[in-house]
Order: C-alpha cells, then structure tokens, then sequence
C-alpha cells in the first residue's frame, strides 16, 4: 500500500515566541500509536553542499556525530547508517531521507526542521528528511563559534525528530523585547528554543531525552530496570488536556517529562529510575503550544502549577501504582 504522508513537521526555533518528550503518534485503527523505524539501520543521505565555513564532509561528519549520539544510549536500540552524497533534496518525498542545507530567507526564526512520509498503516516512518537554514550562520568548529550556530547541536536535536520524538516541554524561557523568547536553562535536547550562538550544549542527550528515545526503542534492560508512572491530570474531577507532567527523581536528581494527551488527562511517563519521584504538574503556557500539539487538538491552560501531595514510588521495571493529580482553576 502507498504510504501516506502525515504532515507532521518539527522545527527547532531561536527565539521564537515560544517555552518531557512527547512521540509523534499516528492513528491505526483508530487508536494512537507511536511513530518509529521498522528498518535497521537506518540510511540517510547527505546533500553534497555546503555553506560557509562549513564543507559538504564536515556537514556529513557534524549529523554523523549527531546521529551516534543516539545510537550510543545502552537502553535503546536504533541504528542510522550514511549512505553517501546525494542530489535528491530534503523533502522531496521519494522514500530516501536526506539531510542537508537549504535556503529559507522567509523563515527567519527556523534553524532547522524535520519531516516525515509515515506508512499511516502501519505507524512505520518510511522516509524522514532535515533541512537546516542557509539563511544563519552555522559553524562545526569544536569548541563552537560565538557568532554562529553550532551544527552538531542543532543535527542532534533534529536527528531525535528524524527518529520519532516530538519536542520536550522541560525548559525554562524569559520573553524578550522583540516578542521572542530567551532560553533561560533546559532539561532536554528536544526542547524547541535553541540556546543561541555558540552553545554547544546540546551534543549530549539529557535524561528525558534519554527516556524518550528508550521508550521508543527499548533495549539493555530498559524495561526490566526503569519504572513507568501513570495516572490522570483532573480539575473539578474531569481531565485536562496537554498538562506537562514531570518527574524529578530525589535520588538521581533526574527529570523527565509527559504530557496527557487525551480528554481524560491521562498520562504515561516511562524510563523513571526506581525509587521516588516529586511529581509536578504545570500548563504549558511558558511555550508556543504549536511546538508541541496540533492545532487541531485544544489543550487546557487554565490551572495552576500543582505538586502531587504524595512521592511516586517508580518501581524497578513495571508500572507503580496509578494517581491522580487534581489542579486548581487560575
Ligand atoms: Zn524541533
């Protein structure tokens, strides 16, 4: 059957007037299912074009790096492989991923985006592509360039979308004078705001990155070691919509975060080290929801941040016992 293309497409922001992990879900038989690779390992071709200050090889070699941040988690199993330079464009939707500069003047706030033709059958990716814009300035020096952007962060945060993860909510911003937004601190590489030039912070994966690309692709004992929490957001007793739920382990000083995706306000949150968790609950309303949810599907804002009376005990593999969280209006 041909697959068909999902528009499902996930931009990394600077200053974009904007603020966990959350997959990128499809529908199969009309229940939602994460979106992932089938096929291992997974090859993508580089465009053979470079911008200044950076060649087509240390393009190549800057997503390469940012590809084997990835692979290198031991509770996940995912493997990409280069398949050489290409001609073919990102987005051509030809069932061959591409990665490569392109030059988008008109979206001035986008460093970069990722794109998916998803096998709407079967939840499987068939072909992601990740354009990064021509129009900034990027460097691959290793210590980064103060007055560019660093690839190798960028690539890392766009090669997670590449391998089914939406955006993270666990970040801090600050609204700036020009409506934008500054990034303050951030618990996640997938979080939508980059840091700005220079920073090369996130080449390393944190822990709710971690969790999410292990949930996806659980290997090494990733089930049988970390703990799943799960339970419901309610006001006045009925379910709240697109809450972000995070768990931040006394142990490990460990965050990681969820969303309730449904009118039920349920959530899921997997890949918690055993042991007990403060539980947080806040509106995302320091963010663009856009980021993070479709437009198609209202989320709820109006409550307060609210931390669950009681710790969650997050058992060595398992589910602890379920809970609910009940947030007061504004
Ligand atoms: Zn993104």
């Amino acid at each position: 059957m041909k697959p068909v293309v999902l528009a499902l497409l996930a931009a990394l922001a600077f200053s974009q007037p904007l603020h966990a992990y959350l997959h990128f879900t499809g529908l199969r038989a009309g229940k939602p299912v994460a979106i992932t690779w089938e096929r291992a390992p997974v090859r993508w071709f580089a465009t053979d074009r470079g911008v200044p200050g950076v060649s087509p090889s240390d393009f190549q070699a800057a997503m390469a790096r940012a590809f084997s941040v990835w692979e290198a988690v031991p509770t996940a199993s995912i493997a990409f492989q280069f398949a050489g330079f290409s001609g073919a464009e990102p987005f051509e939707d030809d069932g061959v991923s591409v990665v490569g500069f392109q030059d988008e003047p008109d979206l001035d706030r986008v460093l970069g985006a990722t794109g998916f033709l998803i096998d709407t059958v079967t939840g499987e990716i068939v072909e992601a592509d990740i354009f990064f814009n021509s129009t900034f300035p990027w460097s691959t020096a290793a210590g980064g360039d103060p007055d560019r952007f660093d690839l190798e962060s960028v690539a890392v945060h766009e090669a997670g979308h590449f391998l089914g993860l939406g955006h993270s909510a666990l970040g801090e911003t600050e609204p700036r004078p020009d409506g934008g937004r500054r990034v303050l601190a951030s618990g996640a590489v997938m979080f939508p705001i980059s840091f700005g030039r220079g920073v090369t912070h996130d080449r390393e994966l944190q822990p709710d990155d971690v969790a999410g690309v292990s949930a996806l692709y659980p290997d090494g004992g990733f089930r049988a070691e970390t703990g799943v929490a799960r339970g419901r957001v309610t006001r006045n007793g009925a379910g709240v919509r697109g809450a972000h739920v995070v768990a931040y382990s006394q142990q490990t000083g460990r965050l990681v975060g969820g969303f309730t995706l449904n009118d039920g306000g349920e959530f899921e949150i997997a890949g918690l080290s055993p042991g007990a968790h403060v539980i947080r609950v806040e509106p995302l309303d320091d963010a663009d929801v856009d980021s993070f949810f479709s437009a198609r599907s209202p989320i709820d804002l109006d409550f307060q941040v609210t931390f669950h009376p009681r710790l969650f005990a997050a058992p060595r593999g398992g589910t602890g016992e379920p809970f609910t969280v009940a947030v007061r209006p504004k």
